[in-house]
């Protein structure tokens, strides 16, 4: 479709589209259509956006919505830990900039009848990690109504010296890295996410990080949006070096999928994906944070795919990482 097409066409109601297909597809709609301004940076198809709001400054800002019966149930998850989670997912949006953040707005959709009560208990649940990390929370919307609780938080932040990491900076020969054990978050790591807020910021200090993801839908779906953004590159992964939860085992004995499966494609583990250029993995690994463990999966290829090296063999690697349009899952 050309891109002078689009603009004579209105943005809705157009017979002759064909209407876009799964979570990806609809933002790649959107974002065809969305035609920012000067001002933006970096728009939509990143972890944050990148918003030139003065002279030499810049705004990082990212959104993210919790739906009660979607995102969590309300008889396994406390309203604090939703309420952790909430600020803690949009944090980890701002770790995978290598960003700082700085302001939070809380907009609620609050179930009739408990909705005081949960909205304390949301509070008393971020309240401690925004203190953590230095958030200040600067406003919000407060609703009630007879629907589930919406738990909605917008995180605003600032670049670090360095400037952010898009997804799109990964080059061919970069070596990939991610900052723990992925897999079977699941099992209950997902309503306590680690954010990678100072660990991103002291990775991007000790050496230039090229390209960096926060890992919310799985490895193989998140690492394909940094190769489509860095311009349609490729990777191969290294199956022996991606490291694998203990959690991803006991879910591998429950349900007969491999533990490196669960690595690759279970959502929710918030480690971060990297890119870097070969030269820094000594200094990397030698001036890292102690408490984490960096491993290096695999190379981005210059053509285009992802793939798989196991056992001498390579190959093709296929997402199935989550989509959140896919109606086959609970
Ligand atoms: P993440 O998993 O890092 O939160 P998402 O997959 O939710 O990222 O979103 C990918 C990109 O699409 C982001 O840049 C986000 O801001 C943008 N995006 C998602 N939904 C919409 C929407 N409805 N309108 C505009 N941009 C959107
Ligand atoms: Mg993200």
């Amino acid at each position: 479709m050309s891109s002078n097409n689009d603009e004579e066409k209105p943005i809705h109601n157009d017979p002759q589209a064909q209407a876009p297909t799964g979570e990806f597809g609809l933002i790649d709609w959107i974002r065809s259509r969305a035609r920012p301004g000067p001002r933006t940076a970096l728009g939509i198809g990143d972890d944050c956006a990148l918003l030139r709001v003065g002279p030499g400054a810049e705004l990082l800002a990212t959104t993210d919505m919790l739906i009660e019966g979607r995102h969590f149930a309300l008889d396994a998850a406390t309203p604090e830990q939703v309420g952790f989670k909430a600020l803690a997912v949009n944090l980890s949006d701002i770790a995978a900039m290598a960003g700082v953040p700085r302001f939070a707005l809380i907009a609620l959709a609050l179930p009739r009848g408990r909705a005081v009560d949960l909205a304390q208990r949301i509070f008393a649940g971020l309240r401690p990690l925004a203190e953590r990390f230095g958030v200040d929370l600067a406003g919000g919307d407060t609703n009630a109504w007879d629907g589930p609780l919406v738990v909605n938080v917008t995180l605003l932040g600032e670049t670090s010296g360095r400037g952010a990491v898009r997804r799109s900076g990964a080059r061919p020969g970069d070596l990939i890295v991610v900052t723990g054990p992925l897999g079977g978050s699941l099992l209950g790591r997902h309503l306590r996410p680690g954010p990678r807020v100072e660990e991103a910021l002291a990775l991007h200090k000790i050496a230039k990080l090229h390209a960096m993801i926060d890992l919310s839908d799985g490895l193989a779906s998140d690492l394909i949006h940094i190769l489509d953004e860095s311009g349609g590159r490729g990777a191969t992964l290294d199956a022996d070096a991606i490291p694998i939860h203990p959690d991803a085992e006991t879910m591998s004995n429950r349900d007969g999928r491999t533990a490196l499966d669960h690595a690759l494609n279970d959502g929710e583990d918030f480690e971060l994906c990297f890119t870097i250029d070969p030269d820094n993995a000594g200094p990397l690994t030698e001036q890292k944070p102690a408490h984490l463990t960096l491993s290096i999966i695999g190379t981005i290829d210059e053509g285009p795919g992802l793939r798989l090296r196991s056992r001498g063999q390579t190959r093709p690697l296929l997402a199935q990482g989550f989509d959140h349009l896919k109606t086959d899952h609970s």
